[in-house]
């Protein structure tokens, strides 16, 4: 027996209180989909402050990898905080060095990288934006509709995955030229004979794009999510990434891989890249690697690393002792079974929601690799038109019945947990999706 989820109706008077004195203070920029108030979390549930318990889908947009205050990542924070908690780039401490150390054993790339640390996704997406340019000369860049990449001028630039995120932000970095990313479901180009959707938008690169709008010897770099995240937890084709590869090669372009939200073994694997046997130049790491302590990560290649010169790139706070300390301990429960559980549950979802698909017409299509997963919500299978009133609909139920989901994408929800979670807490939540599926379907 589970214990009981919800019982104060959400938002109950301690959330109100909370909310009430929120909307006086804080930015309204802030997008939230319905009104959780957090007061603790254990491994992959959380509670709000009125006592109510929620099993968490969502993890913090893919952040709390090892699920809420584990006991080692605790202690390991606690440790550090007594011993000291900043000294700036411009001094040296060891646990920095393990840290790239540990993230050069992991990289996708065989060769030996260097590692820059931020504090968030889209510093580790400028970081690697401003290598591109300084370590190739080149100004201009390519990136994919759909992405998102974060929300500073330069990342900004590239990111794509909804109209409010550029609304009246214009001018951001110039040079970014968006083409289509491969979605075997939606495709954007008719599919080439024995090819895919991902040989489809490459020839368009290269076929159209570049002979007559876009220098390829001006390209610094193609900034790429192997998986799209914000964009709805889309799968590419097969031939994809080998072809972004070979394009990258015959013209001197790097290959960017932001993994911010598809890596540190979200996947199964320690980076989403890797299903498709690609080596990138660049990669860009954040939210799951320090178990929500900020950091973010950008590891170049050495030839390509080391371009730059000292005092090209810096900031105050990255390599921060706690979040190193977290991202160790964190690094270390992913690699011993943690990402090995986050293929195999996330396999048994999936195909639980394959089954549930067969009972549910509205369910467009159930896609993702380990713990990063999408469904996909549509009014006809046959036309595929995005039902977002259904999803919206279906992430308000599942929050009323204690289990917090997100959206991504235009009629897509994500089922991104904890590395962590057991067989019993997702068996709840997909009881739970389905239970909140079924009353939305009827309005
Ligand atoms: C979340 C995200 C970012 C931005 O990370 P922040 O820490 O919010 O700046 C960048 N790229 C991808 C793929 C992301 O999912």
């Amino acid at each position: 027996m589970t214990s009981q989820r919800i019982i104060t109706t959400p938002p109950g008077p301690q959330a109100r209180a909370v909310l009430e004195r929120d909307a006086k203070v804080l930015s309204k920029s802030y997008a939230r989909d319905y009104p959780f108030v957090m007061d603790h979390g254990k491994g992959a549930e959380v509670w709000d402050v009125d006592g109510n318990r929620y099993i968490y889908f969502s993890a913090g947009i893919a952040v709390t990898s090892t699920g809420h205050s584990h006991p080692e990542v605790v202690k390991a924070i606690q440790a550090q905080a007594e011993k000291f908690i900043h000294i700036s780039s411009d001094y040296y401490h060891e646990l920095m060095v393990r840290v790239a150390e540990r993230i050069d054993e992991i990289a996708p790339m065989k060769e030996d990288v260097t590692v820059f640390l931020a504090n968030s996704g889209t510093e580790s997406v400028e970081a690697a934006i401003k290598l591109a340019r300084y370590a190739t000369g080149r100004q201009r860049f390519i990136g994919f509709l759909g992405a998102f990449h974060g929300r500073s001028m330069g990342s900004l630039s590239f990111t794509a995955s909804k109209f409010t995120q550029q609304e009246r932000f214009f001018p951001t970095m110039p040079g970014v030229w968006h083409v289509p990313f491969p979605d075997p479901y939606r495709p954007v180009f008719p599919t080439p004979q024995n090819g895919d959707q991902g040989d489809a938008v490459v020839d368009y690169i290269e076929n159209v794009l570049f002979p007559e709008a876009l220098p390829p010897d001006e390209v610094a770099a193609v900034l790429v999510e192997p998986i799209q995240g914000e964009g709805g937890y889309i799968v590419p084709p097969p031939h994809f990434f080998a072809r972004l590869r070979k394009m990258c090669d015959d013209h001197g372009i790097l290959l960017i891989a932001d993994e911010v939200q598809s890596g540190v073994g979200r996947t199964g694997k320690w980076w989403a890249i890797q299903h498709w046997g690609v080596e990138p130049d660049i990669v860009c790491i954040a939210k799951g690697i320090a178990s929500g302590v900020p950091m973010g990560a950008m590891a170049a290649r050495r030839s390509v690393g080391e371009r730059w010169k000292a005092g090209a790139h810096g900031n105050t706070y990255g390599g921060n002792p706690i979040a190193c300390v977290s991202a160790l301990k964190t690094l270390e429960l992913i690699e011993n079974g943690m990402m090995q559980n986050a293929a195999a549950q996330g396999a048994y979802i999936l195909d639980a929601l394959a089954e549930m698909q067969a009972r549910h017409p509205s369910m467009g299509q159930v896609r993702g690799k380990g713990l990063m997963i999408g469904v996909e919500f549509v009014k006809d299978q046959k036309t595929k038109e995005h039902n977002k009133p259904l999803r919206d609909a279906v992430v308000h139920r599942c929050f009323e019945h204690g289990l917090l989901t997100l959206g991504c994408g235009r009629s897509t929800i994500r089922f991104m947990p904890a590395l962590m979670i057991g067989r019993e807490l997702v068996d709840e939540g997909l009881e739970i999706f389905e239970s909140a599926l079924t009353e939305a379907e009827k309005g």
